[in-house]
Order: C-alpha cells, then structure tokens, then sequence
C-alpha cells in the first residue's frame, strides 16, 4: 500500500500542503486564487505543528496497519480498504460519537469545525488519480508518497 512519509528537517512550515489539502477538500467548486482560508467548510485534513523555535513537524495519517480508529468506529463509518489499505470514511454511516478522534494515538482525526457533527480525516485523495495534491504542493520535498509492505 502507498503511504505518505515525511522528513521534519526538509519542512519549513510554508504550508503550502495544507493550502493543497483544502483546496482538494474545499466546499465549493472553484481555483486556489478564490479559495477562503478563514472558511471553516475548508479545513485541512492534517495538521503541521511548530515547536515556537523553528521547527515544524508535518503530521499525516498513517493509513495504519491495525487502525485503532476503525476499531474504536462502532457504527462502521470507518473502514480499512482492502485494496488500497487506506482507512475511509463514510458520513453517512457517521453516529458523531468521535470514538475514532479519541483513539487515534497520532491525532489524525479531528471533528470538523464547521458543524461538529462530522469527522475529517485523510481520505489520500482517493478520486484524484494522481495521488495526494499535499505531497505535490511541498516545494521542500519534505513529504512524499512511497509504497510499502503490510504484513
Ligand atoms: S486516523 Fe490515526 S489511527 Fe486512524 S489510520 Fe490514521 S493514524 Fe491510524
Ligand atoms: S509544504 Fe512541505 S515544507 Fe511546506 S509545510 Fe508542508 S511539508 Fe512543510
């Protein structure tokens, strides 16, 4: 399965990825030039954390081998696929318990902040076939996407 990595010393926190992810998951159709960073209906799906001294530390879902979201998920909203290996996520199977948000260990889901009724995760960029728009926006390279063995 394909994976997203990352290396912390290349990222200089310019974001870039997180403008890409919003622009892939944004509400309303339209280019990046009118796209609303303030809107919360186009929240970002990972978080790039800064230590307050210069560092900054992209983090992504992992996709993880034994998804402890999906475990904790009783109404089935989140789900490993077995053919990409990527963890999906159905709203409308959502029951908004945010079981999955207490339980991924890397805080790689987040209840939306628009509405609270809902989770945002990593969804890979499932419909674009040319993979996650984060991984491409990254002018450091500090991210990339690198298939791996999942045993
Ligand atoms: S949301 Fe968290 S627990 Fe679920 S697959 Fe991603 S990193 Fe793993
Ligand atoms: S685009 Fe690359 S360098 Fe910029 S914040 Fe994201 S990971 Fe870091």
């Amino acid at each position: 399965m394909k994976r997203i990595f990352i290396d912390r010393e290349k990222c200089d926190g310019c974001k870039n990825c997180t403008v890409a992810c919003m622009q892939a998951h944004r509400a309303t159709p339209g280019t990046v030039y009118d796209l609303d960073l303030l809107d919360r209906k186009n929240e970002a799906r990972h978080t790039i954390v800064s230590d307050g001294k210069g560092r900054y530390t992209p983090v992504f879902c992992r996709h993880c081998a034994v998804p402890d979201c999906v475990g904790a998920c009783m109404s089935g909203a989140l789900k490993k696929e077995p053919d990409t290996g990527h963890v999906q996520y159905d709203e409308k199977r959502c029951g908004t318990c945010f079981m999955c948000v207490m339980s991924c260990p890397y805080g790689n889901v987040k209840p939306d902040k628009a509405t609270r009724s809902k989770i945002l995760k990593c969804d890979f960029c499932k419909d674009d076939p040319e993979g996650p728009n984060c991984v491409r926006a990254c002018p450091k390279k500090a991210i990339w996407v690198e298939e791996v063995e999942v045993l």
